[in-house]
């Protein structure tokens, strides 16, 4: 007799565990819908990626874009705080690299022109006289192949795509995968890979533009940044860097201690002028190619913090000047300027010309690899 009610005793208890223990989080999902057609027919889809928390993605394989990344705010209420479109024809008009994947090369390359082993490469020229962010079809304005992917902890996209031999100028067939994964950590990591059948370069990146406060929300020049760098590259006109690693000590580049971002932004200082505003690379500290703190990112507003991690040596800090209000976006919202901004985890701008900058090439029997993690909470 004892024996059984032992028996219901511990079945009672493993029963109370395991509903209390499945209710303690939401259901980790990913939803697949139609999201549109392109021009040329290609059916198009958007993935809703949600975590335990209720935080949630949304990717699109249209320029394996994040059409959507709603977090909580201090009271735990989520609210969406990247840029974009409700709907594919305005990511097809968009020239603005919401959200996207950037490639081949984030940036500018300067005139469009780069030599290697002895070639000289011209490339499409897309911002004036210079290369800027893969070209006039860059990895945003094409369709990646999807998949799923989902375990214990995460869920996820495998998104990939095969840039042809020649595509807007680049040598050699670029076979790339970037794989979205949102963690129960609520974080959001982009690895991505990368391999050629001839020498090549290669410098990708995503291009979120973030508003802590909500897309749509007021601008972020109240928002508190940090930068794990000591120097930068300085620019001339056209944002094409002088080849120079000047240090920040001294100007209104240094955020290596917190530093809330309008304080200085409209400071009488050339590089300022040049952005105007932020539109430079910092180079991070101790870059050894393992995944460090590069960033944080405070809002006060919603006590949203964001931590960027990354394997690579610069950050491209875009601090929403070219917005002007002249964008509508999700709901309705217009677009201001500064109201957005983009941290960009990449190598640095015009490498391929700049012989003292860590390199950008790519050969055969080589993996290219970056990760990069946005992680959320409040503060
Ligand atoms: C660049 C800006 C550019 C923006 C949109 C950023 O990554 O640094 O100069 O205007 O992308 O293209």
């Amino acid at each position: 007799m004892n024996f059984i009610y032992k028996t219901i005793f511990l079945i009672l208890i493993s029963y109370i565990f395991f509903t209390c223990t499945r209710n303690q989080g939401g259901e980790m999902r990913i939803d697949k819908q139609l999201f549109g057609k392109t021009i040329e027919g290609a059916s198009v889809y958007l993935f809703t990626l949600t975590n335990r928390n209720g935080a949630m993605a949304q990717i699109t394989n249209y320029g394996a874009i994040v059409v959507s990344l709603s977090m909580p705010d201090r009271n735990g209420n989520m609210g969406d705080v990247v840029l974009g479109y409700d709907n594919l024809a305005d990511y097809i008009k968009d020239k603005a690299y919401f959200g996207a994947i950037v490639g081949r090369y984030g940036n500018r390359i300067a005139q469009g022109k780069f030599k290697l082993n002895g070639v000289e490469y011209t490339l499409a020229t897309n911002d004036g006289e210079n290369h800027l962010h893969g070209g006039v079809k860059g990895f945003n304005k094409v369709v990646w192949n999807a998949e799923e992917v989902k375990n214990d902890s995460s869920v996820g996209v495998k998104l990939t795509y095969l840039s042809k031999d020649g595509e807007e100028g680049y040598p050699g067939n670029l076979y790339v995968t970037v794989i979205y994964t949102l963690t129960n950590e609520n974080a959001l990591r982009i690895d991505y890979t990368a391999t050629t059948d001839k020498p090549t370069v290669v410098n990708l990146t995503h291009h979120s533009y973030f508003n802590l406060a909500g897309a749509g929300v007021g601008d972020i020049l109240d928002d508190v940044l940090m930068i794990n760098a000591d120097k930068f590259t300085p620019v001339v006109k056209g944002l094409i860097p002088t080849g120079e690693l000047r240090d920040v000590a001294g100007t209104p580049i240094d955020f290596r201690t917190p530093t809330v971002i309008g304080a200085r932004i409209d400071q009488a200082d050339n590089q300022l002028a040049l952005g105007p505003g932020y539109d430079h690379n910092w180079v991070l500290n101790d870059w050894d190619g393992s995944l460090r703190l590069a960033v944080t990112l405070f809002d006060p507003k919603s006590e949203r913090f964001m931590e960027v991690f990354t394997t690579e040596p610069g950050m491209q800090f875009y601090s929403g000047n070219f917005l002007d209000g002249s964008i509508t976006g999700k709901a309705g919202k217009i677009y201001k300027f500064r109201s957005a901004l983009c941290l960009e985890a990449d190598h640095f701008p015009d490498s391929p010309n700049q012989p003292n900058f860590p390199s950008v090439v790519l050969r055969p029997g080589e993996t290219y690899t970056q990760t990069t993690i946005y992680k959320f909470s409040v503060h």
